[in-house]
């Protein structure tokens, strides 16, 4: 039995068919358009091209925002047009099959369950860390997703009180210091706070020349000073934030996912040293170990796809049943 992966990031739409073993068959990919129909129309044209290659059964999408509790709704999506949008029922009538809905990192955290790197753990937490922080919690290979669908929102603890401005409307929240956007933001702080001669990094910004993520990193392992003082914050908030999922959750593993995990031999050691100082009774209880995801993009893909086959065989993939009402 086939079915249908959709990864629905802000800029493309990814569309797998995978197989029972969690293996990726197929792939079909499209730009992500801006109104809710246009969206919804892509979605369609995706499954239909893999539809003409493979006999699908099911199709799941994950989805970076708030899904229902019920996974029939996108509450909330902050790059995307779905907003309070029927998204289950309106594309299930319109390609004619079971369709289900995910937060894209409980489908990713599911998949690495099952083919990744947490296969058969009992409790494990992904934080998945890319422009912002995504998170899932996982009890015996069942997703926690909290009374609404929401949680775990790790992204927003607050860990600087009047710190950095969120989009999300607060203050000092964990991604504004620890994600791809928030590692830029750190060295155009460093290089206000003071001089950095010989740091290629500080003469671009002084150029008035926009970084990203990747190039503060690719200048730390050159050597770049600003970059590794950088990439030394980032590491230290990484460990912060992983203590306080540590304290509040108590997980035998923590995957790490998302964009940024690509290049974790670059923070991983320092940032694990960081999280066991700053965890809470460290030296008289177990700690959590720190992992990288196995999928890496393909996580989220995978996970819809395991969950719309879940659908079809009866399988729960979900700690608490959805409340009836
Ligand atoms: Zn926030």
């Amino acid at each position: 039995m086939l079915t249908v992966g959709i990864d629905i990031g802000g800029t493309s739409i990814r569309a797998g068919v995978v197989n029972p073993t969690g293996r990726v068959v197929d792939l079909a990919t499209t730009p992500t358009p801006r109104t809710e129909a246009e969206l919804d129309a892509a979605v369609v044209r995706v499954v239909r091209e893999l539809g003409e290659r493979h006999p699908v059964s099911a199709v799941g999408l994950a989805v970076a925002g708030f899904i229902s509790e019920d996974r029939r709704l996108v509450r909330f999506s902050p790059h995307l047009p779905w907003q309070g949008a029927a998204v289950g029922d309106r594309l299930s009538v319109a390609l004619g099959t079971p369709v289900v809905l995910e937060h894209d990192v409980n489908a990713a955290a599911l998949a690495e369950y099952r083919f990744g790197s947490a296969r058969d753990r009992g409790v494990v937490a992904m934080v998945a860390v890319g422009t912002g922080i995504g998170a899932a919690l996982l009890v015996d290979g069942r997703l926690y997703r909290g009374a609404h669908g929401v949680a775990p929102e790790l992204g927003h603890l607050s860990l600087v009180p009047g710190g950095r401005p969120c989009p999300c409307g607060k203050t000092g929240c964990w991604e504004r210091y620890c994600s791809g956007t928030a590692l830029v933001d750190t060295v155009v702080e460093l290089a206000t706070d003071r001089s950095w001669p010989g740091s290629g990094l500080a003469a671009e910004l002084a150029a008035g020349r926009e970084l990203t993520g990747e190039g503060v990193a690719e200048a730390a392992v050159a050597g770049d000073p600003l970059g590794a003082a950088g990439l030394d914050e980032f590491a230290g908030w990484l460990g912060r934030g992983l203590a306080l999922v540590s304290d509040v959750l108590d997980p035998e593993l923590i995957v790490l996912g998302g964009g940024v995990a690509a290049s974790s031999e670059l923070y991983l050691a320092s940032a694990v040293d960081h999280y066991t100082r700053a965890a809470t009774g460290t030296g008289h209880r177990p700690l959590a170990s720190v992992g990288v995801s196995a999928l890496g993009g393909r996580g989220g893909i995978v996970g819809a796809a395991e969950l719309a086959r879940d659908d079809l065989v009866g399988r729960e993939s979900t700690l608490r049943a959805a409340p009836t009402r």
